[in-house]
């Protein structure tokens, strides 16, 4: 094979073929590669400086970019240097990130492919291992992730995700302004939240937290009050609203159990018609709730509470969100509803943290928006068992 050309389809500056071997049968092109200056310098792995003097040197397997139908595969010699600040140390290539066994350009290649498709694809339409593309996908990640500026965090989301039965939560912090989460650890332990404050805010940092942005869950509001605590807690507008959900929820189990004949009937198979907003409802469906509000008064005001309820973060002004929250619970006496009278002692015993929003508006949408990614991530991933690879992803 003529090495001139071949040297100049590879395209590794400095470094040329002395030899190569074609297997046809394995469709493998393997090529020997060495340094094309007659006194060459070889780059010090520890301190970057050039060197001549070589302590020894030993041959490195390193793939690349296919050519064509063929699988390609460097040998080069990779030499010990005599570094006079270092000693003794390897040599780094300049076509290689650190001691892979591949090129950098085959790593930028399969890092922008694993972007838009699962690494389990990648692998086959580049003939390598899936582990070895997880790998590469991950280092580039990491190199990019270590690149970015660091913005100051004002507002912290911290947020559960559901996993399943064995490992049951995920806690996901994430940055509420830049929409992109952080840290995700396993659990939702106060531990848990103690790790990401040990491991990824250090205490300079913490003092720009201005609202966290969290469920109502008492390890969480320890670790936080631990770790940032000038920072106001401001209770998730959606995880309030879930609960209040759930309140409803029970009220029309309740009121199934307690009926019978007509309103039982009525009831049967409106669980969730009942748990959609009524903004969201046609008229066929509001006619439909009507009919039903109109026998069972219970469930007509448990719905009418839980609708209420979502004004309350309407309100700028401390003294009338408690106001109106005064007003909510004042509608609630008499009524026989345990599940909301369960409910407004939730409210209550967590109050401040729900007021805090009349002075830190932060986003909630985005805690939302970032859990949503996540889970279809994980989806997608058949679940990220190595959750610094998740976290690296869906930044
Ligand atoms: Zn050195």
């Amino acid at each position: 094979m003529p090495e001139e050309i071949v040297t100049r389809v590879l395209c590794l500056p400095g470094y040329g073929i002395y030899a190569a071997e074609a297997d046809e049968a394995a469709n493998t092109l393997t090529l020997w590669i060495r340094q094309t200056a007659g006194e060459p310098y070889y780059v010090c792995g520890g301190c970057g400086i050039s060197v001549r003097e070589i302590h020894s040197w030993t041959e490195r397997r390193i793939r690349d970019l296919a050519w064509g139908t063929w699988t390609v595969w460097l040998h080069v010699e990779v030499h010990r240097v005599r570094c006079r600040r270092c000693g003794v140390r390897t040599e780094r290539l300049p076509f290689v990130n650190g001691k892979a066994h591949y090129t950098a350009r085959l790593e930028a290649v399969v890092a922008q492919d694993c972007e838009a498709a699962p690494v389990s694809r990648v692998a086959v339409q580049r003939g390598l291992p899936p582990e070895t593309v997880r790998r590469m996908d991950k280092r580039a990640l990491r190199r990019w992730a270590a690149a970015r500026p660091r913005t100051p965090l004002h507002y912290l989301g911290v947020d559960e995700i559901f996993l399943g039965k064995t490992v049951k939560f995920l806690t996901v912090v994430s940055d509420l302004e830049s929409g992109e989460p952080l840290w995700v650890g396993l659990e939702r332990k106060r531990e848990t939240l103690d790790q990401f404050f040990a491991e990824a805010l250090p205490p300079a940092r913490r003092r720009a937290v201005r609202a966290v942005c969290v469920d109502m869950w008492e390890p969480f509001r320890l670790s936080l009050k631990a770790h940032v605590p000038h920072a106001k807690i401001v209770y998730d507008k959606f995880h309030v609203l879930r609960h209040a959900s759930d309140a409803l929820d029970e009220t029309r189990r309740a009121e199934f159990f307690r009926q019978g004949g007509e309103a039982r009937g009525l009831i049967r198979g409106k669980r969730w018609l009942l748990l959609r907003r009524w903004a969201h409802l046609d008229d066929e469906e509001r006619e439909t709730l009507r009919r039903l509000f109109a026998v069972n008064r219970r469930l007509a005001k448990a719905y009418l509470l839980k609708e209420q309820l979502a004004h309350l973060w309407t309100y700028t002004y401390e003294g009338a969100a408690r106001r109106f929250l005064t007003n909510w619970l004042l509608a609630l006496r008499w009524q026989r509803l345990p599940a909301f009278q369960k409910l407004a002692r939730m409210l209550m015993q967590h109050l401040e943290g729900i007021l805090n929003y009349c002075h830190e508006k932060v986003p909630f949408g985005k805690v939302e928006a970032i859990n949503g990614n996540i889970r279809a991530m994980l989806r997608r991933g058949r679940g990220y068992r190595d959750h610094e690879y998740l976290l690296l992803k869906v930044q």
